[in-house]
């Protein structure tokens, strides 16, 4: 399925730009890129946009939520198109690489706090850290390589 991004934009207001849609298009195809990549990505395509153009595209979307900033600790904030379904987040320690995990009861806030201190909770945020198969295979295949040195 091919989402349209002009009706999306159109759905919340916002003028269909080519900017706009060149950053929908990159996060669709680079899911949980940082801003640094956001903008390689659309100059590949459109060299005449500046920094500050693809930094304020990305913020009109974040608002207008078509586009979730997502910031796991210690790490850049990362953008993505997969928005409104509280799906979640399970990140390498050693090389920082972010899949989704879809949301682990189903419905938002997807978890109940233990004690809600009488907030009206909306959402959890959960962040699963761990080791990508990249990391774990290269952390297990090095002792091998010292030996044949
Ligand atoms: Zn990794
Ligand atoms: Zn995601």
């Amino acid at each position: 399925m091919t989402p349209d991004f002009e009706t999306q934009l159109r759905a919340v207001s916002l003028r269909v730009t080519r900017p706009r849609l060149a950053v929908l298009a990159a996060l669709r195809d680079h899911p949980h890129v940082d801003t640094d990549t956001v903008i390689a990505l659309v100059r590949a395509d459109q060299p005449t946009v500046s920094h500050q153009a693809v930094y304020d595209v990305l913020r009109a979307l974040t608002d207008a939520g078509l586009v979730r900033r997502i910031q796991p600790a210690g790490a850049t904030a990362r953008y993505e198109c997969r928005v409104g379904d509280n799906h979640h987040h399970v990140v390498c320690r050693s090389c920082g690489a972010i899949a989704d995990v879809d949301c682990a009861v189903g419905h938002a806030p997807c978890l109940t706090a233990s004690d809600d201190h009488g907030f009206d909770v909306d959402e959890a945020e959960v962040v699963y850290w761990g080791t990508c198969p990249g990391c774990a295979t290269a952390r297990t295949a090095q002792p091998t390589q010292r030996t044949a040195q």
